[in-house]
């Protein structure tokens, strides 16, 4: 089968692999009908996740058909249509029956997917721990609609659920990439009185006013001013960055207002400084971290429903056999991309955009 592999540093290739096989009688193998491309990939080419291991298949978001079940495996068979975490996790230690799946003890929890162990830009995955890691499909959902949640969705997701936002309050949301809209949605969600997207790419502004007219957007220059205009206590409620910035992570403690609650969703690729004598007095509360990715049966409902739509966030699609292509628009932010959707080799042989 075919496999985009991490060759070395610098390096991923489209080569041919055996299909994976069941190792434990926890595993599932799934076959990939979607898949996509994410920024963590990128780290991984540049050498930015230093975990990840030549060899490996890349990808940790996707979608797909149970092909294969160990014998321990109960909450899926053959034939379901399933969405996989980008999270490994037992379901049993510590932190797993807290809901920190994030934080598994097993010696591949975690992100291990498309990073330590083959992930999932390629025809077939083998996904460990089948019962926590896949997620049954509604009926009524489409592998599109379902592609996200498993990883970007999810992440936006856990970030709006740890922030504790109330209907009154004003939401400060930095950056407005995959992950950020996808926060945005779930935001939307809990109905604070004020929603304020903070980007500087114009594409993203404008992706922004046209698919969400009801959030405010303004540019990081004018930030500040803005949401001090747009709060009653002299800052946002709740922060939450999701651009990774040394600018962004400094905006996002200025434009708290005293006691607010700031989400680190973002990952940075070099420290961030507290400059807590400036901050003193402000008593923020700081949540930082990877996503907790338990979330995806009620994120599935909440898409069944119509109340999460990450449908317009894909605004490319290739086959796998020219997924090459797919990379190269997307990391050189080509044509307006937001997502990629991977489709089966034999598929779709045009790429289309929506724009
Ligand atoms: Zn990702
Ligand atoms: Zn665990």
């Amino acid at each position: 089968m075919l496999a985009y592999t991490y060759i070395k540093q610098g390096k991923f290739e489209l080569i041919e692999k055996p299909k994976p096989e069941l190792k434990d009688t926890r595993d599932a193998i799934v076959r990939v009908t979607l898949s996509s491309i994410c920024t963590s990939d990128l780290h991984i080419k540049h050498g930015g996740v230093p975990r990840a291991v030549p060899g490996v298949t890349i990808g940790h978001e996707m979608v797909g058909v149970v092909e294969q079940t160990g014998a321990d495996v109960t909450l899926v068979k053959p034939g379901d249509r399933v969405v996989v975490n980008v999270e490994t996790f037992c379901g049993k230690c510590f932190f797993c029956q807290h809901g920190y799946v994030n934080n598994c003890i097993d010696p591949n929890g975690g992100w291990a997917l498309g990073c330590r162990i083959d992930g999932g830009q390629t025809e077939y995955v083998r996904v460990p721990y089948a019962d926590q890691g896949l997620s049954l499909i509604p009926e009524t959902v489409t592998d599109e609609q379902a592609l996200f949640v498993g990883d970007i969705l999810a992440t936006g997701f856990w970030a709006a659920r740890i922030s504790e936002i109330t209907e009154e309050d004003t939401v400060l949301i930095i950056g407005a990439g995959p992950t950020g809209i996808c926060t945005l949605l779930s935001v939307m969600l809990k109905n604070p009185q004020c929603i304020i997207v903070c980007e500087k790419a114009e594409e993203r502004i404008h992706f922004v006013r046209e698919h969400y007219p009801q959030v405010e957007v303004v540019t990081p220059e004018k930030c500040k001013d803005f949401v001090l205009q747009k709060s009653a206590h002299g800052g946002a409620d709740v922060v939450l960055e999701v651009a990774g910035g040394e600018e962004t992570f400094r905006l996002a403690w200025e434009c708290a207002r005293p006691n607010a609650i700031v989400t680190i969703v973002a990952l940075y690729d070099r420290p961030q400084i507290l400059p807590l004598p400036d901050m003193y007095g402000k008593n923020l509360i700081f949540k930082t971290g990877g996503v907790d990715g338990c979330d995806c049966v009620t994120i599935l409902h909440l898409i069944e429903e119509g109340k999460i739509d990450t449908t317009p966030l894909i605004t490319h699609r290739f086959p796998l056999d020219r997924i090459e292509e797919a990379y190269r628009l997307f990391e050189n932010k080509e044509d307006g991309v937001i997502k990629v959707a991977v489709t089966e080799k034999a598929a779709v042989t045009e790429s289309v955009n929506q724009k």
